[in-house]
């Protein structure tokens, strides 16, 4: 054999489809439907035209700048983008948002994605002599690190009505003594904790326990449990540009916690690679954190067609979870989940479908813009009638 004996052991994530053969409306992924702003379009172009000699050089390896940006975004918006008030070009946060202390950029950690930030922080903080705790239907790249790592997991069934339940979790916590991770609002149930929720679990665990919150779809109208990190250094939030901030193709993810904390990851990340970030995506993201006022309104535009789509949804007698996120989890009682994602792809849309047994009948369907939405409703109609 020519490989390790590592390899054996890999079982890597499947994205959903990226097909190349016909062009799809692509409701699949989570993306954002719209651009990024057209400041953060002219920044890349200006910095490719005006400073080429910097695609010569090897940018800034710990992204300051753009961590002062983020930290300066959370303050203004309070980690909440559909929620943000936006008056005369001022963005402040809604009041049940607000940061109770101002997050500065020793808090923030940045990496290529937030599945690179994520395989870090598994690496840090998660042990192979400890099993870690997460709920059984969450985001599936979790499993992966665990396998990439040999960190083993309990997995906790979720409950009747598809929320996590924070007793067993807690429970388990405790016992295993190894931490947990959760998405908050979780993936692909579309549904969230309250902070007050999060905060419970905490507060009853050892304060050794790292809790790991992946806010990637926070925005879209959860609680962010950034105002925790007040009262927990145990706590760490993971968020990425990916989904509210229009750019899963520039790849920035980061986390929130205390300056500590992001001494480890970068520990982390310095003994894989210096420069996780280039310098184009390092500005683009620095100019995105300068305008959270379009993405606000993104996110609501994203907010208001997912509601419109719920009632849709329910309206053709759907079971539909009460999403706070940019997708909806869904299941018809007649059509199995593959059959309705296969005649839909027919139809030129695609949405997703995950064969894990336990949520085979579901599928997950990313909100899109309006004339997205329209097609697949017209879809769904010629499926169903
Ligand atoms: C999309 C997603 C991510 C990954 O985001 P990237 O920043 O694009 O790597 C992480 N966690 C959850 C729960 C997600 O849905």
């Amino acid at each position: 054999m020519i490989t390790s004996s590592r390899m054996k052991g890999l079982n890597p994530y499947v994205p959903g489809e990226q097909p190349k053969d016909r062009v799809y409306i692509k409701l699949n992924t989570n993306e954002n439907p719209y651009p990024p702003c057209h400041q953060v379009q002219q920044a890349v172009i200006d910095f490719v035209k005006s400073q080429p000699q910097k695609l010569a050089l090897y940018p800034d390896p710990d992204s300051n700048e753009l961590h002062e940006k983020i930290a300066d975004m959370l303050n203004k918006t309070g980690g909440v983008l559909c929620r943000a008030r936006v008056e005369g070009g001022q963005v402040t946060p809604s009041p049940e948002d607000k940061i109770p202390f101002t997050v500065t950029p020793d808090m923030i950690y940045t990496g290529n994605g937030s599945d690179e930030v994520l395989s870090f922080v598994f690496y840090a903080f998660f042990d192979s002599g400890k099993k870690f705790v997460m709920p059984q239907f969450t985001y599936s790249f979790y499993p992966v690190y665990a396998g990439f790592y040999n960190i083993p997991m309990d997995q906790v069934p979720l409950k009747e009505d598809w929320t996590l339940d924070t007793d067993e979790m807690l429970s388990r916590v405790k016992e295993n003594g190894g931490g947990m991770i959760f998405a908050n609002p979780n993936a692909p149930t579309s549904l969230a904790l309250t902070r007050d929720q999060v905060r419970q679990m905490i507060l009853k665990a050892n304060k050794d326990e790292i809790f790991i919150v992946d806010e990637a779809y926070v925005d879209f109208g959860g609680e962010s449990c950034i105002p925790l990190l007040q009262e927990f250094s145990n706590l760490l939030i993971v968020r990425t540009f990916s989904k509210s901030l229009c750019g899963a193709g520039m790849r920035l993810g980061y986390t929130v916690a205390s300056p500590e904390l992001m001494k480890i990851i970068t520990t982390v990340k310095n003994s894989v690679n210096h420069f996780p970030l280039d310098a184009v995506a390092q500005k683009a993201g620095c100019i995105a954190c300068e305008n959270p006022a379009y993405y606000a309104d993104c996110a609501r535009k994203v907010c208001e067609e997912r509601d419109k789509f719920y009632n849709f949804l329910k309206s053709r007698g759907f079971y539909v979870l009460e999403s706070k996120t940019n997708f909806l989890f869904a299941k018809h009682p007649d059509i199995p989940g593959e059959e309705l994602y296969k005649r839909i792809k027919e139809q030129g849309i695609l949405i997703r479908h995950f064969a894990t047994p336990g949520i085979e009948d579901f599928v997950r369907i990313t909100v899109g813009t309006p004339e997205q939405m329209e097609k697949l409703k017209c879809a769904i109609e010629n499926v169903i009638k």
